[in-house]
């Protein structure tokens, strides 16, 4: 790297480091004020407010969703846009138990950053902060895109916290299935064979579902919740329903997963009675393609800042992200950052806890600083850009 790449990464960390107390109060603040998809209302005001503060030029409300944003850091001149991606959305009933409130900062930080430390930056082309609302179960990211707020960034990376820091991980397809079965209410007591129980339905699908995990690909996982089991005890459950995800590292394997769930639904419906209703969320989450150009340049940035990548124990397996989307659109890295010990899983009040914790705090600062120089890597280098470009291609991107 030359003498000025050096000077200005280090101008870089040094304005990072100078923001970091104000970030932290920044990730606290989201943390302690949980906001659901859609709904990170406060988030995105203060996310916003940070960023225009330190001199980016923010735009609200982009894509048509009122908590999106995106903040322009601008170069020298047209040229390539490199957006770096924040999170803020937290999850019903156990908070920021994700730690997008350490993502959002991590983004808003490296954006901030780039604009305290250069003021306009002095390469061609832009950095853009995209806020990107509903990771937890409204695919933000996929709404953004379709709105086009993506049709000019040339690469795209976030990261995500997790018990250890990982550059590349893989993250699995999804589709997101409802399920209803429709009975008859009766007494439960005087009349139950007038009944027909749309309760049982929905268990004995839970019954068949776990049969057939057994037969299921080590990579895919099945999994639901049941959102309506019936009103009261002394009725027969004349209306259930149910929510599962069906996930795999592949999206063709998604869809075989929907035709055995189907036939499972079809058979607990059979069994009982009921009238089935399955349908699916139009949106399917894709699983992440890897780009190890851009892997490569922000594990590299790590090792600069002295944050080294820690070997993968092995212990966990793969969640999803619409972030997926967006790395089979164009390229795009979602490294993990460390921001707990090892062993403590992601959606669990534990993580939430250090989500908020010092460890939290450096990994996110950590985060910031490798976002950035990232960042300054792909502007400053034609050369790495074209490269992270022939990586997409080359693993299948169109
Ligand atoms: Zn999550
Ligand atoms: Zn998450």
């Amino acid at each position: 790297m030359s003498a000025t790449a050096d000077s200005i990464k280090l101008k870089v960390t040094d304005a990072v480091d100078r923001l970091a107390d104000e970030l932290e109060r920044l990730s606290h603040q989201i943390h302690d004020t949980p906001e659901l998809a859609f709904k990170e209302e406060q988030a995105h005001g203060w996310l916003t407010a940070f960023l225009e503060k330190h001199g980016a030029q923010v735009e609200r409300g982009v894509g048509g969703l009122s908590t999106a944003f995106r903040a322009t850091i601008a170069g020298r001149g047209p040229g390539p846009t490199v957006a770096i991606m924040a999170e803020y959305d937290a999850l019903p009933g156990i908070g920021h138990a994700c730690g997008h409130n350490v993502i959002a900062t991590a983004g808003v930080g490296a954006g901030a950053a780039l604009a305290v430390a250069l003021g306009q930056l002095p390469f061609a082309g832009r950095v853009c902060v995209i806020g990107t609302p509903a990771e937890e179960g409204g695919a933000g990211k996929v709404r953004l895109m379709d709105a086009g707020v993506f049709r000019d960034v040339d690469a795209a990376m976030m990261i995500h916290g997790r018990c250890g820091t990982q550059v590349w991980r893989p993250t699995l397809g999804i589709i997101k299935v409802k399920v209803e079965f429709f009975g008859q209410a009766a007494h439960a007591s005087s009349w139950p064979w007038r009944g027909v129980n749309a309760l049982n339905a929905v268990i004995g699908l839970f019954n068949a579902l776990d049969a057939m995990r057994q037969q299921l690909r080590p990579d895919a996982r099945v999994h639901g919740v049941i959102t309506r089991g019936g009103e009261q005890a002394n009725i027969i459950p004349e209306y259930t329903s149910a929510e599962f995800y069906l996930r795999s590292i592949s999206v063709d394997y998604c869809w075989e997963l929907l035709r055995r769930f189907t036939a499972a639904a079809q058979g607990a419906a059979m069994a009982t009675g009921c009238r089935l209703s399955v349908t699916h969320d139009p949106i399917v989450h894709e699983p992440l393609r890897a780009n190890p150009t851009m892997s490569d340049l922000f594990a590299k940035n790590l090792e600069l800042i002295d944050f080294p990548e820690d070997p993968d124990d092995g212990q966990a397996g793969y969640g999803s992200t619409d972030c997926g989307n967006v790395s089979q659109r164009l390229p795009t890295i979602h490294p993990y950052i460390r921001i707990s010990p090892d062993g403590v899983p992601g959606h669990s009040r534990e993580f939430a806890q250090w989500a908020r914790s010092p460890l939290a705090r450096t990994g996110m600062v950590a985060a910031a600083k490798a976002l950035a120089l990232t960042a300054v890597d792909l502007l400053a280098s034609p050369e790495s850009l074209a490269q992270a470009k022939r990586d997409f291609v080359a693993g299948g991107g169109a």
